[in-house]
């Protein structure tokens, strides 16, 4: 075969090959060759997808054939014939991309029923019912995946003939049941399709092929990528693989596993089976299967051997797997493995847990941790005791407390949801297709389906609390309401989930902070004997402060100073400093303003003590901490008409004026930073006064104080830098003098404008340290207003794949991170030791921390509750 073939025959694979054959392929080919019994494939290629799709849909020159051929070499495999009246090969076409995105493409099951090989399947199993069961569910699928037949066409006609027999199962329609039922799905198909499909299985096999690739791309598929950063232009692969029937009868059945408990991380048995159904009814979340414990009196040979499987699978790949199977006539078949999707807190348990065992390093377990997923541990939780009853139980399908209004379908939440309500999702069933709701909703509520459920390994990997299958709860979606014994709950109306109880209450409940556990610690220790990055927080108050030192930060990074400014009781004080004419009357009013400050930075300095603290001095414009021009033009209006000329319409009309003096059409670019310093030399003599005395203060009472940094904002030449560094080293000087004390202390600069950047060289030739600002960066160098573009074209453009990530939540590595490069490169040119840091944004983030410690800086800053997502993706970024 030739090398840019696109098909791999089951014995060709193994675990290594993902990136070709998608994660399924790959890991089922792994089985086979260890021996477990899997049924046999062919492996259509992600290439074969990826041509496909950048060649508007044509499928590459040669796969048609190769199809055509390794289908004939399955069928000589399997003994078996497409399409044929005697022995026929039923087959599943099933999805598998490189990051398994659960139930979010799709799958046809039992492909090759007709009505010929209908009747040798029956007489093959002796089981007409099954044989039928198989061929109503193949047109449902067929139908919708393949020729895009509305899937509620058929739902509705199976849910009027469960209604006339009055049958409450699919289980409970019998084989003429079934045979009447494939006769209405077919009248369906034809009356929609005006008779245009193809009963053709060879036909029918590339059809459905070629519908798997497009579902790469439906919306659902979009929307996961997207939440979970998966590049678009992957594509998936396509597992061409005999049928094993777990339909067949009570000696038949299906399921899903997991060999440690994704929410918790427990290392219990966790898993749910239905005998005589076909696994999309447990993953697809339609019904709600039963415990897999329960397999062992039903089926107990089957399930010493899956219970046996699911150990040696753990250690063969090291990890927690998912698996699908199923039981043929009492044989069990391994349909499918992958790492288990979990939850942050069972990511944490598995991995110091499988460390403990001695499976894993403790470097492979840091591997496996995903930094970003990690801020689930610090939501807020429900109380351990708060003497509420639920109205409704469930299953626990994924851990936490959601609080939120009720809202009944994807689209509702979705909307409401990304506009920051906190909503519920109260649906149906627990199915892929909500995902978009899902996302943005606090978290979600079924009547049906499992804990096993595609839905539900979706809410647990992305720590969405779910309660599933709830018992008793009537959803009507066209009335909106939700009723529960006598309780009508209706749209908007607050409701609490306890995902990790499977309890639903009527009402908000209170939610305590959460609690960092022992696991974690653990970890992360790990993670910080590994890392190089030093990571600290942003933080202006002590409590802020206090919350990052206990959560590992190593310092503040950022506190900035305009906060203290802003506070009510501060503001006429901040005015009389603003409105003053001369320096004297502005010393003045700074002179108020000093003991204010200087007690905030005793709270903070008192919280960090022992560790450095960089201070920002003041950054915004003025304007921002004056009235509103619109808003103080209609007071002087207001207070002209109304009493002539009191002195309150004269300092209305002064503010006016000042307001007037002081607007900026562009004030990001405006009169901020050091420009406000150089125009106002007193306000950075007074802030470093009160830093100083702060410091002094706290060393006093404490007998320790912080490492003080003082930190100039928006320089862009170095004559700035230079002129700011002698007022700031004079006042502290005087300061120290006057108090006859030694501090330490450091002057140094952000780097938050391209020049500043080029030209870092001559800056460092007066700075102390540097920190990037690489959110004002972002902003400059791109020359795209933050505030503005989220609500515009950023989002547009993230959505068209313009841009793949928003450079304002990932750095723009190329533009940005060039920068940050050149600066750090520049800046060590003049002085070798100059140390160097980020703050912002970006500092939380995962992706942005990975290039920070490639590009050398010394440490990130981000908001205290990102510090231990930073001290993970500073290990990952040195593994
Ligand atoms: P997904 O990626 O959405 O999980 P799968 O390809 O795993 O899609 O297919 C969905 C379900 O269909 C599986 O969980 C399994 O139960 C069933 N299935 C897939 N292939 C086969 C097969 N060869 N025989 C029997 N059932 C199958
Ligand atoms: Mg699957
Ligand atoms: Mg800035």
């Amino acid at each position: 075969m030739s090398e840019d073939r696109y098909i791999y025959d089951l014995s060709e694979g193994d675990a290594s090959m993902r990136s070709l054959l998608g994660g399924k392929g790959a890991n089922v080919a792994e089985m086979a060759k260890v021996g477990l019994p899997v049924p046999d494939l062919f492996t259509v290629t992600t290439t074969a997808c990826v041509k496909t799709m950048n060649n508007g849909g044509t499928w590459p020159e040669g796969l048609a054939d190769e199809i055509a051929e390794a289908l004939k070499r399955l069928e000589q495999r399997t003994g078996r014939t497409l399409g044929a009246a005697e022995k026929p090969l039923l087959l599943s076409v099933r999805s598998g991309a490189v990051h398994s995105m659960p139930g979010m493409m799709d799958t046809v099951l039992n492909l090759g029923i007709s009505d010929e090989s209908v009747k040798a399947l029956a007489e093959e199993s002796g089981n007409e019912r099954f044989a039928w069961d198989s061929y109503r569910r193949f047109i449902q699928m067929y139908g919708e995946v393949g020729e895009g037949v509305p899937a509620h066409l058929y739902e509705d006609a199976l849910a009027a003939l469960k209604h006339e027999r009055g049958a409450a199962q699919d289980t409970d329609l019998t084989a003429d049941d079934l045979k009447a039922l494939v006769a209405t799905y077919k009248e369906i198909s034809n009356e929609y399709l005006g008779g245009e499909w193809s009963s053709d299985p060879h036909e029918q096999l590339n059809r459905a092929v070629d519908a798997v690739f497009r579902s790469w791309s439906n919306p659902r598929a979009e929307v996961y990528r997207r939440a979970h950063n998966i590049s678009a232009s992957l594509g998936t692969a396509v597992n061409v693989q005999q049928m094993v029937f777990g339909n067949r009868g009570d000696t038949s059945a299906t399921g899903v596993c997991f060999t440690r408990n994704p929410s918790t991380g427990e290392k219990a048995l966790y898993g749910e089976f239905l005998v005589n159904a076909q696994g999309e009814d447990v993953v697809a979340g339609i019904r709600t299967p039963r415990q897999l414990h329960e397999m062992q009196e039903v089926l107990p040979e089957a399930y010493a051997q899956l219970i046996k499987t699911m150990n040696d699978m753990e250690l063969h790949y090291k990890d927690m797997q998912d698996m699908e199977f199923t039981i043929e006539d009492g044989k069990l078949y391994m349909l499918q493995t992958r790492n288990g999707k979990r939850t942050a807190a069972a990511a944490l348990k598995i991995a110091s847990d499988l460390v403990g065992e001695g499976v894993i390093t403790q470097k492979e377990a840091l591997l496996r941790i995903e930094p970003g997923q990690l801020d689930q541990l610090l939501h807020p939780a429900i109380p351990p005791k708060h003497g509420k009853d639920p109205i409704a139980t469930g299953l626990p399908a994924s851990p936490g407390a959601a609080v939120g209004g009720v809202v009944f379908d994807a689209d509702t939440a979705a909307d409401l949801g990304g506009k920051g309500e906190a909503v519920v999702l109260v649906r149906y069933e627990t199915t892929p297709d909500d995902i978009h709701g899902v996302i943005v909703a606090q978290g979600i509520l079924t009547a049906h389906g499992g804990m096993t459920s595609h839905a539900a390994v979706v809410a647990r990997g992305m720590g969405k609390p779910c309660v599933a299958g709830a018992q008793g709860i009537k959803i009507d979606t066209a009335a909106k309401t939700l009723t529960i014994g006598d309780r009508v709950i209706r749209e908007g109306d607050v409701i609490t989930l306890d995902g990790s109880e499977g309890k639903v209450y009527g009402e908000a409940l209170e939610l305590i902070p959460p609690q960092i556990n022992e696991d974690f610690l653990n970890v992360v220790q790990w993670a910080d004997d590994v890392r190089r990055l030093g990571v600290r927080a942003n933080a202006d108050n002590f409590e802020d402060a206090s919350k990052a030192r206990e959560l590992g930060a190593e310092g503040i990074g950022l506190c900035r100073t305009e906060h203290m400014f802003m506070a009510q009781d501060r503001l006429p004080a901040v005015r009389k400093m603003i409105l003053a004419e001369t320096p004297e009357q502005r010393a003045a009013a700074l002179e108020e303003i000093l003991p204010m400050q200087q007690q905030d930075f005793e709270g903070i300095f008192t919280a960090m003590k022992g560790l450095p603290v960089t201070v920002r001095l003041l950054d915004p414009p003025l304007h921002e901490f004056l009235p509103n021009l619109v808003e103080q033009s209609l007071l002087v209006q207001r207070l002209e008409l109304t009493d002539g000329d009191s002195g309150e319409l004269a300092e209305a009309r002064a503010t006016l004026a000042q307001v007037k003096r002081l607007h900026e059409l562009n004030p990001m670019l405006g009169t901020r930073g050091v420009r406000l310093a150089m125009l106002y030399p007193e306000i950075p003599d007074m802030q470093a006064r009160a830093i100083i005395r702060a410091a002094l203060a706290v060393k006093e009472r404490e007998g320790e104080t912080v490492g003080v940094e003082i930190m100039i904002p928006l320089v862009a030449l170095s004559q700035e830098l230079e002129t700011q560094r002698a007022i700031v080293v004079a006042a502290v000087d005087d300061e120290l003098a006057k108090a006859g004390q030694q501090l330490d202390y450091t002057v140094g600069t952000m780097i938050e404008l391209p020049r500043a950047a080029l030209v870092a060289d001559k800056i460092a030739e007066h700075a102390d340290f540097f920190s990037f600002g690489t959110n004002d960066l972002t902003q400059t160098t791109i020359g795209i207003s933050r505030d503005d573009a989220e609500n515009g074209f950023l989002t547009n453009y993230v959505m068209e794949h313009v841009l793949e990530r928003n450079p304002f939540e990932s750095i723009d590595v190329e533009g940005v991170g060039s920068l940050v490069e050149i600066g750090v490169e520049k800046g060590r040119q003049t002085k070798a030791k100059l140390k160097t840091g980020v703050c912002g944004e970006h500092g939380g983030d995962p992706d942005s921390v990975s290039f920070f410690h490639g590009a050398g800086l010394d440490y990130v800053s981000c908001s205290p509750f990102r510090v231990p997502i930073a001290r993970f993706a500073a290990a990952k970024a040195v593994l």
